[in-house]
């Protein structure tokens, strides 16, 4: 089964990630990192493989493989 992964390098980090909203399961959470920021993280134990976040991001930094 496929899985999200996210693309670090292309993903802008905000805590308002449409695709961490459309996650049927929470797979996508935001960490934080310091006060003010922090990192998109998919857990690839909860993925179901569903495909729905990859729409979802702006910036198309999600993709399944
Ligand atoms: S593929 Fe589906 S289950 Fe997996 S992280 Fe994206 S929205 Fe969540």
């Amino acid at each position: 089964m496929k899985k999200a992964v996210l693309n670090q390098t292309k993903c802008d980090r905000s805590p308002f990630c449409g695709a961490k909203r459309v996650c049927p399961v929470g797979a996508i959470k935001f960490v934080k990192e310091g006060m003010f920021s922090g990192k998109i993280e998919i857990d690839h134990e909860k993925c179901i493989g569903c495909g729905k976040c990859v729409n979802y991001c702006p910036h198309s930094a999600i993709s399944m493989k």
